[in-house]
């Protein structure tokens, strides 16, 4: 479904990404992993367009759409959750999902996803009303999740969403991730957390300085030695 080949990018004269390669099937939960300033982030700011690449490519569906403007790629159904979930605290539960709904097509699916948002996460019904702000974390979170489905995406890319969360709660999501997973929608999923995130995953890919240190299925990932020691403390 989505290609990155051999992507190089720079803040600067400082480079963040070098030769960064990953792939994403349809219908698959890919983890990309790694600490801090790996370039997490800045690899998936690449893909929805709001960070330029220096070299290299991005195919979307055999389509290049690297140097494409955030709006056309969103259009296309790649949508981004933000880390630190960046919702519009002072609005209600509702009214940043409609925010989430601005694309053509979402436009047209308005009420259809309402409604599937709605039956993930039932708590953001009962509290539609309510400041976004005014929620936990968790349901933060969750709202963050169900803005980026308002988008009616058929990629949902999620930074961090385990980030400040207690682990009952990364579980819930996780789950809820699943359904997501299973009602068609491709998933890259954006983790420090590399236990649970691999857990969940079909593959995984983990950066370390701005390069894929290494890729393969989560199965793979979870018995190799360095991952294990490096980041499981195994
Ligand atoms: P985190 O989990 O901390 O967000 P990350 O793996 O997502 O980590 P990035 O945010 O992609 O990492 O950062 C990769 C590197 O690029 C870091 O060294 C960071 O300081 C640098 N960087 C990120 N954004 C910018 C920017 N806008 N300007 C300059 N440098 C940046």
């Amino acid at each position: 479904m989505l290609k990155v080949e051999k992507a190089n990018l720079f803040y600067g004269d400082v480079q963040a990404l070098w030769d960064v390669s990953l792939q994403i099937g349809e219908g698959e939960i890919v983890a990309l992993l790694g600490a801090n300033a790996a370039g997490k982030s800045t690899t998936i700011n690449a893909i929805s367009g709001l960070e330029k690449l220096s070299s290299g490519k991005i195919l979307y569906r055999n389509e290049e759409i690297q140097g494409r403007d955030p709006h056309d790629i969103v259009e296309l159904g790649i949508v981004q959750v933000p880390e630190g979930r960046k919702l519009f605290s002072f609005m209600s539960v509702e009214e940043n999902l409609e925010l989430g709904a601005y694309t053509k097509r979402a436009r047209g699916d308005f009420k259809k996803n309402l409604e599937m948002v709605y039956t993930f996460f039932p708590i953001l019904r009962e509290r539609k009303k309510q400041l976004a702000a005014s929620m936990s974390g968790g349901e933060q979170q969750m709202c963050a999740i169900a803005r980026g489905l308002m988008g009616s995406p058929k990629l949902l890319m999620i930074d961090e969403l385990s980030l400040g969360l207690a682990p009952i709660m990364v579980q819930r999501l996780f789950a809820v991730l699943k359904k997501i997973r299973d009602a068609g929608i491709t998933i890259l999923l954006v983790e420090q957390n590399v236990g649970y995130s691999l857990a969940l995953s079909n593959t995984g890919f983990v950066l370390e300085n701005g390069r894929v240190a290494l890729a393969g299925s989560a199965s793979e990932l979870l018995g190799n030695p360095y991952l294990k020691r490096a980041y499981l403390g195994m």
